[in-house]
């Protein structure tokens, strides 16, 4: 049974969050599963998963965010190679030591390839789970690519139930569609919220408050959103000096939560960001009313969500759109911060740091690690860096 959140303070709510995210192992969505037989659990790996789908199947799509500082590899290295960033290898990690053994299925996606080999490896490691991996299309920009994707959803569906039993009709996934519109219309509400009143809302309590949507059901999730919004919204405070910054490149491996608090106290308050992007996919609902919800949820991927490194589409540039994106929040800086050996998210700096240059916005490009314990370095070079702003 969940803990009614509407008597708590912000403060208990965050930190509520906060223990969740930062405690190893999934041990609500591990009773959710207990409290009804017959209930899965579909483990996503980032960076976008149709949630909808596992949701509508009667399962509980849990994110998969890797292993945080506090998991040591001993396994999973001699798996891969050495030059991958730390996700992938935690990922696997946490299977090895039995961490995801309480999930039906995992979910992985044509993001990159150490993703797809994750998948493969994953799958030939432990073949009495059920893993699936999807394919996004390739050329967003192509007639076929709606069609196509919707068809894959399709697929991953009646996957999914014959591994519940549940026969999944189209009024599921609309009913899914809902709710996760639902969430992510409260999650816009509260990222307009930061980057309109920084100082009323941390990004290191944004976020928990996000990620906690990784281990519950969306259902409870918008709970906690809704409670936590209408606290915010009550809050009062004036800004303090300090640079707005718009924070872009860790959409797939997520920074410690330390680290976050870190570039916040070396003088920033970060008003855009690109953490768990794909909790914030699409641009605006998706049509819950559609006849053909599979066609609604593949349409909305490949027309209406956020550019992103791992997607595909030759129509926008990803530099331009950082550019733009920037001066819509009145972004004073951009801080690039990629994961180590993240191949999508270095491959776009080299056109991130033209474009940038070219609009006259100063930036600082840094690089992460998840199992990173200390950040005086990065502090000290974001500090030296506000200050070049502040002060020039
Ligand atoms: S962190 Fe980058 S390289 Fe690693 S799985 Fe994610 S997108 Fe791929």
């Amino acid at each position: 049974m969940h803990t009614p959140v509407l008597q708590e303070s912000l403060e208990e709510l965050v930190e509520r969050c906060t223990q969740a995210v930062e405690t190893p192992g999934f041990a609500e969505a591990e009773a959710w599963k207990r409290e009804v037989p017959g209930r899965a659990l579909a483990g996503c790996f980032p960076v976008y998963s149709p949630v909808e789908l596992f949701h509508a199947a009667g399962m509980l799509p849990v994110g998969l965010a890797g292993g945080g500082n506090r998991m040591e590899i001993a396994h999973a290295d001699s798996r891969f190679q050495s030059f991958v960033c730390s996700i992938v290898k935690s990922t696997l990690e946490q299977g090895m030591t039995g961490v995801l053994s309480s999930f039906d299925a995992l979910i992985f996606h044509s993001i990159c390839d150490p993703a797809r080999n994750l998948a493969s490896v994953y799958a030939r490691n432990f073949p009495d789970q059920k893993v699936e991996y999807i394919h996004f299309p390739q050329n967003l920009g192509a007639p076929e690519a709606t069609g196509y994707l919707a068809r894959e959803y399709e697929r991953v569906v009646v996957s999914m139930s014959e591994l519940t039993g549940r026969a999944v009709s189209f009024d599921d996934v609309r009913a899914s569609i809902s709710i996760y519109n639902q969430v992510r219309s409260v999650i816009r509400d509260l990222y307009a919220i930061r980057s309109d009143t920084p100082h009323l809302l941390k990004t290191r309590e944004l976020y928990p408050l996000v990620r906690y949507g990784h281990l519950v059901p969306p259902e409870r999730h918008l709970e906690v959103l809704l409670r936590a919004r209408a606290m915010i919204l009550a809050r009062e405070g004036r800004p303090k000096d300090r640079i707005r910054a718009l924070l872009a490149g860790s959409f797939c491996e997520q920074p410690p939560l330390d680290l976050i608090a870190a570039i916040e106290d070396a003088g920033c308050y970060l008003v855009d960001d690109d953490f768990l992007q794909g909790r914030r996919w699409f641009t605006r609902d998706v049509d819950a009313e559609a006849d053909d919800p599979y066609y609604a949820l593949a349409d909305a991927y490949a027309n209406r969500s956020v550019p992103c490194a791992v997607k595909h589409d030759i129509r926008t540039s990803k530099a331009d759109a950082l550019v733009e994106r920037a001066r819509a929040h009145r972004a004073d800086a951009v801080i690039v911060l990629c994961a180590k050996f993240c191949e999508p998210a270095l491959f776009e700096y080299p056109l991130y740091r033209k474009a940038l240059q070219a609009a006259a916005l100063p930036h600082i490009a840094l690089e992460f690690e998840e199992k990173m314990w200390v950040f005086d370095r990065i502090k000290t070079e974001i500090e030296t860096f506000v200050e070049s702003l502040l002060f020039s």
